[in-house]
């Protein structure tokens, strides 16, 4: 039997359960013995086949028919135990990929290395895991490609394999390769939080709790099992998903599971900027935005996503755009428990704001930046923020145009500044001009002139136009977004009215 992260007295390397549930754990008497999850029976949980989704009931009793176990897993039990609907239905099997693909017409086998099977029910899809030996990082589509992985690992699900032979570790502990199928006794320590270990039996409606998540779920705690910085170690995303489950769950990390976070935050250097991305998406955009950047702030794991826009915040010119980037995700919070899209574009652009006007006011020479300047800024900016945070060129691209039209709402004389209310961007863009506004760095007067002249019919807003007189672009704007040059045209402002 091998157990998590201890050393059996015969000198061997076992991996086991470090939250035992029972007196002794099953390994130090009878290595052959497996050990025993704490089975919950239906009678005595609260989750109901009613709130399952029909479509995971459904590859959860195909499973069951052809002779496989089946289980739902991960954050599916942990939310029906919760009373919280869950986001997906992840389902762990003995079957492998091959085995479900066979079973489902409409599935496909994701991954080069981890093979998942996806069975797709319309917009639903039901992800189908076979039971894995190893703690091993979710996914990896978005990993490095190792051409010489064995794709399906071995073809005896269940059977003990060794370990050394299947996992390849870098230097600073992370898994590089981990192929191995194995027994749900070995998948479960692969798993992160206990409260994430839980498997739900399709076989009598049982939770199988091999790690304590039960009590962790009711104590609304997070606890990674296992050592937690070996952990981290190999995977650094738990760090992420850590503040992820605290902030959605309003969950405690646990002392332990939280000590080790802040030392190990630069580990997430090393992990790949697409999976970063990933993550950032479900981190900022799921409806608890606010307090995940709290967290993150407060682990030292921002500065290591975006260190361009952290270097910013802590100069004291730029030092609101921290305030605007909390404001704009409870705006994006609100939104979302209102049932209103967000996007991703909107996001960066808050996000990157303040690096941006940075790399224009300090880089870029001459008294008034112009367009070309700030378009540069932004390229310079987006281009160093790949290699951390990878943003995808469709979302990329429309945030350098909603950051670009920023100057041109200073420019309200003549009939050509209408044309703005028309561009495919001006929504997007108006919102972030109302941002910058409330946290004082664009004129509230010129916030409300856009919020008003969109409501007006086009007779009045083209008198309204040529009414106006002519103002520079950009020098507006660089006053209006730099602080530094906010007070000097204030000065002026009060200097005229006087
Ligand atoms: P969500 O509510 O966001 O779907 P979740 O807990 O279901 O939360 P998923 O990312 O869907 O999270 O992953 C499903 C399960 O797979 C997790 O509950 C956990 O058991 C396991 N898991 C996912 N990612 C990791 C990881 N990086 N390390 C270890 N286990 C993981
Ligand atoms: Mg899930």
């Amino acid at each position: 039997m091998r157990i998590w992260g201890a050393k059996d007295p015969r000198g061997l390397v076992v991996y086991g359960p470090i939250f035992w549930t029972q007196a002794e754990p099953s390994f130090l008497n009878a290595s052959s013995t497996p050990f025993q999850p704490l089975v919950i029976p239906r009678s005595e949980h609260s989750i109901s086949r009613a709130a399952i989704s029909p479509n995971a009931l459904k590859v959860l009793y195909r499973l069951k028919e052809a002779g496989y176990q089946g289980f739902l897993v991960g954050g599916a039990v942990r939310d029906l135990l919760l009373g919280i609907t869950p986001k997906d239905f992840d389902v762990a099997t003995n079957a492998l990929p091959e085995e479900v693909r066979r079973l489902f017409r409409n599935c496909r086998l994701i991954g080069r290395r981890f093979r998942l099977a996806h069975v797709h029910f319309g917009n639903e899809i039901i992800e189908v895991a076979t039971f894995r030996a190893a703690a091993a990082p979710e996914r990896e589509d978005t990993e490095d490609a190792d051409p010489e992985a064995d794709v399906d690992g071995g073809d005896n699900a269940g059977a003990a394999q060794s370990d050394s032979e299947h996992r390849a570790f870098d230097q600073t502990g992370r898994i590089l390769r981990d192929n191995i199928y194995g027994t749900i006794e070995e998948d479960v320590w692969r798993r992160d939080f206990a409260a994430n270990g839980l498997y739900y039996s399709i076989e009598d409606f049982s939770i199988w709790d091999f790690v304590d998540g039960v009590s962790d779920v009711r104590a609304r705690r997070l606890k990674l099992i296992g050592d937690p910085e070996t952990r981290y170690r190999e995977d650094p995303v738990r760090m992420l998903r850590a503040v992820r489950f605290a902030a959605k769950l309003d969950f405690a990390i646990e002392p332990a599971t939280e000590a080790p976070i802040s030392k190990l935050a630069y580990l997430l250097d090393g992990v790949p900027p697409a999976r970063l991305f990933d993550e950032c998406l479900k981190l900022f955009l799921s409806g608890f935005g606010a307090k995940a950047h709290r967290r993150l702030q407060q682990y030292g794991l921002f500065e290591h996503l975006f260190p361009m826009s952290a270097a910013a915040f802590a100069l004291p010119p730029y030092a609101y755009a921290q305030e605007m980037l909390e404001r704009g995700l409870i705006n994006t919070d609100e939104r979302i428990a209102a049932d209103k899209p967000v996007t991703p574009t909107f996001l960066f652009a808050v996000v990157l704001w303040s690096a941006v006007l940075r790399e224009l006011n300090e880089r870029q020479a001459g008294p008034a930046p112009d367009l070309a300047q700030l378009m540069q800024a932004c390229d310079t900016v987006l281009r160093a923020q790949q290699s951390r945070v990878a943003i995808p060129r469709r979302f990329a691209i429309p945030m350098r145009e909603l950051l670009m039209l920023q100057p041109r709402f200073n420019r309200r004389h003549g009939i050509k500044s209408l044309s703005l209310l028309q561009h495919p961007r001006f929504r997007a863009a108006f919102d972030f001009l109302l941002l910058r506004a409330q946290v004082g760095v664009a004129d509230p007067e010129l916030a409300q002139w856009w919020t008003d002249i969109q409501v007006l019919p086009q007779e009045e807003r083209v008198a309204l136009v040529q009414a106006r007189p002519v103002e520079p672009v950009m020098e507006g704007d660089g006053a209006a977004a730099a602080p530094g040059r906010r007070r000097r045209r204030r000065r002026r402002g009060g200097a005229s009215r006087n």
